[in-house]
């Protein structure tokens, strides 16, 4: 069925220049690309995003990180959306991510973890409504 999930290119993603190969990948499997924004999060931003996790030891480190320096931001929309994306990204902590995953080729650690994918519909509706208006989310053709 298709779906719509969020993406975001985390600070350590963009900082080494892996945007193109990172979107590439996720072209290649035919997600595409409906909403996209470039964008410095604040901590605040940041805060509110991961708020489901506030109770967590790394909260803060996780928050710093994020608003470090800029994000892209964008929408996938495909069959599946949210569980292809997870697949694509990996497992959260790179050491245990298959072979071939985002995660697994360009992550350095567990909180540097180069990209974010909602986890189920519901958080992908709410994730994409806090950084996006419906009116600037594109419908795919095809
Ligand atoms: P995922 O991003 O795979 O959905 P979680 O939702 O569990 O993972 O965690 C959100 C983010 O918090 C992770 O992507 C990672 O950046 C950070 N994080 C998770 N676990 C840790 C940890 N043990 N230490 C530091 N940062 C962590
Ligand atoms: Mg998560």
């Amino acid at each position: 069925m298709k779906e719509q999930t969020l993406s975001i290119l985390k600070p350590d993603a963009v900082e080494r220049n892996l945007i193109g190969k990172i979107i590439g990948r996720f072209e290649e499997e035919n997600l595409k690309i409906v909403a996209m924004e470039q964008r410095w999060l604040s901590r605040r931003e940041a805060e509110g995003f991961y708020a489901e996790h506030k109770a967590r030891p790394f909260f803060g480190e996780l928050c710093d990180f994020m608003s470090r320096s800029p994000v892209v931001i964008m929408v996938l929309e495909g069959d599946d959306a949210v569980a292809k994306n997870r697949k694509i990204m990996g497992a959260t902590n790179p050491a245990s991510a298959d072979p071939g995953t985002i995660r697994k080729l360009f992550s350095k650690s567990v909180g540097e973890n180069t990209v974010h994918g909602s986890d189920s519909p519901q958080s992908a509706a709410r994730e994409i409504s806090y950084f996006f208006q419906g009116t600037n989310i594109f419908c795919s053709a095809k």
